[in-house]
């Protein structure tokens, strides 16, 4: 019985504090905390490592999520929301650039003007409904990243017409390169940072081998993978249709929207990973990608230098971009790899 409770007090601990585990030569340093909507969780292997600066990590964590959350009313994206057109701090002007980026590219598929639209169906709140046909109507006409521009000058945000922010796409990217750069800064620099399922890796595993990283198998509970990637420094991003779903009759409405038709996008993947150097590329391409779809999606990675994509269809088929090729193992025998036609 004794031992039962001592097991279940370290479980407790592991859950909302501090554990440190001394393997070796080395001893990992792990946290968990619910932010950004979802479990983050920071994993140091280091020598010395100091408790306080380990925690700053969170800190950075808490004060960006404070600032560009649409959720929390006193942020600068809650003002841009009212209409104000703010001077932004160093964080919100680079999500919103990258964010401006995407929309651009994805011509509008991806917008980070999604707001009106993401607020009304309301998906992984409490209040999430299939809208009727009106309000969707109404949401999608507000909608339009060419609606905003940035002054590089003056750091500040115009805004044309009313539109309203959701950065919920691209943010834990952006957040997750400024806690590598922190770590790094204070010489931490073996880690993994866990945003939600977001990975993003620091250095090389204290042994110099590479990282692991399983990739989550989208029919399966959370957790369960259906391969994995061996990377050195890199982020390893996922968008799927089990990451946050609404279920009306026998229909699963997922939380990636088409701004278009203002419907759950609809196409043959059931999710994608972005493997990259930065994870707000990671972050925001997929989102872009999966709403782009396999062929065209496919064809967007392959060209771009340095990111690399692993695509799953509903159909349990896995197609790899050429880098992604010669780092991923499928582990999973449901799963089939398959070629892209030429
Ligand atoms: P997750 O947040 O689950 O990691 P994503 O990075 O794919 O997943 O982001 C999905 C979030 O992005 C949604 O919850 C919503 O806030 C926002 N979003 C949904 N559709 C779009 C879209 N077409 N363009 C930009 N942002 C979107
Ligand atoms: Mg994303």
């Amino acid at each position: 019985m004794k031992k039962i409770m001592v097991v279940l007090m370290v479980c407790l601990m592991v859950l909302n504090g501090c554990t440190k585990d001394n393997t070796q030569d080395y001893t990992k340093v792990s946290n968990q905390t619910y932010l950004l909507g979802t479990l983050v969780k920071v994993t140091v292997y280091g020598k010395d490592v100091s408790k306080e600066v380990f925690n700053g990590a969170f800190d950075i964590i808490k004060n960006i999520e404070a600032t560009v959350s649409k959720n929390e009313d006193n942020s600068e994206v809650s003002q841009i929301n009212k209409g104000q057109e703010i001077s932004l701090s160093e964080s919100t002007y680079k999500i919103i650039e990258k964010g401006l980026y995407y929309s651009q590219v994805s011509k509008g598929k991806f917008d980070i003007t999604i707001a009106p639209l993401v607020n009304l169906w309301g998906i992984g709140t409490k209040n999430a409904k299939v809208p009727s046909h009106e309000e969707i109507q109404e949401a999608i006409k507000k909608i339009n990243y060419k609606h905003i521009t940035l002054d590089q000058k003056t750091n500040k945000i115009q805004i044309h017409q009313p539109i309203e922010l959701d950065l919920g796409a691209i943010a834990k990217g952006y957040v997750a390169d400024e806690v590598s750069a922190y770590l790094m800064e204070h010489n931490m620099g073996h880690a993994i940072i866990n945003l939600g399922g977001n990975i993003l890796t620091v250095g090389e595993k204290p042994d110099g081998s590479s990282w692991k990283i399983g990739i989550q198998n989208p029919f399966d509970a959370r957790g369960t993978k259906l391969g994995v990637v061996t990377i050195g420094q890199k982020s390893v991003v996922t968008s799927g249709i089990y990451e946050r779903y609404l279920e009306e009759g026998d229909k699963q409405y997922h939380h990636i929207l088409d701004p278009f038709t203002g419907y759950p996008v609809e196409n043959e993947l059931a999710s994608v990973s972005i493997i990259s150097n930065l994870s707000i590329d990671g972050d925001g391409l997929s989102t872009v990608v999966f709403s782009m779809g396999l062929e065209e999606g496919f064809d967007f990675i392959e060209g771009l230098d340095e990111v690399d994509a692993i695509f799953v269809t509903k159909d349990k088929e896995v197609y790899l971009t050429s880098g992604a090729d010669e780092i991923f193992m499928l582990t999973h025998e449901d799963f089939k790899k398959k070629q892209m036609k030429k």
